[in-house]
């Protein structure tokens, strides 16, 4: 197993929308490697998300994990790991919610972000297999900013108020109303 570097906002190929998976390469050996690798690049890291293009492979793969119930986005549902392929989002509700986000590729910042806040989730699984699930809050964030990757997008692109962008220090200082130390994502 191998921890890629996770490639940072201005590498051009975080813009480049992923291409879907093929089906019958799900069973390989490459792409058994490419999750390992995402999974050790994703706990070197710390983080509880990771897209392929963040390891600058141009994919429809996504693979969550949410180990650690308290993080710095404060408590979220335990996840265990998964494997996301060729995802498509669907909301559930007109409900949104904000919440403040960080990105492995946008070291360092966090902003503000709202979105759909009931979702579901249409994928093939690891083991070829389609399968669907419901996402509320904080976790149905994740899944958006996950997938987001997929297409080129990343967070920072739907900020409205970008006087909620800011450096870690200063999220803390200035808007976390919990308080509470945090841990690097
Ligand atoms: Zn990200």
């Amino acid at each position: 197993m191998t921890v890629r570097p996770v490639i940072r906002m201005g590498h051009p190929n975080l813009r480049v929308p992923a291409q879907p998976y093929p089906p019958d390469q799900i069973e390989s050996n490459d792409f058994a490697t490419l999750i390992e690798d995402m999974r050790e690049t994703l706990h070197a890291y710390g983080g509880i998300g990771l897209a392929a293009p963040q390891i600058d492979v141009g994919y429809r793969i996504a693979v969550i994990e949410i180990e650690e119930t308290q993080t710095r986005y404060g408590e979220i549902e335990h996840t265990p790991f998964d494997v996301y392929i060729n995802p498509r989002i669907t909301p559930i509700s007109d409900e949104t919610a904000g919440y403040w986000e960080g990105c492995l590729s946008v070291p360092g910042m966090m902003g503000y972000v709202e979105r759909p806040q009931h979702i579901r989730i249409d994928y093939t699984d690891r083991h070829s297999k389609t399968s669907s699930k419901e996402a509320h809050g904080f976790l149905a964030t994740v899944f958006q900013h996950e997938f987001d990757h997929l297409d080129g997008i990343l967070y920072v692109d739907r900020i409205e108020d970008k006087s909620r962008f800011a450096f870690e220090e200063e999220y803390i200082q200035f808007h976390d109303q919990r308080g509470q130390s945090q841990v690097p994502e």
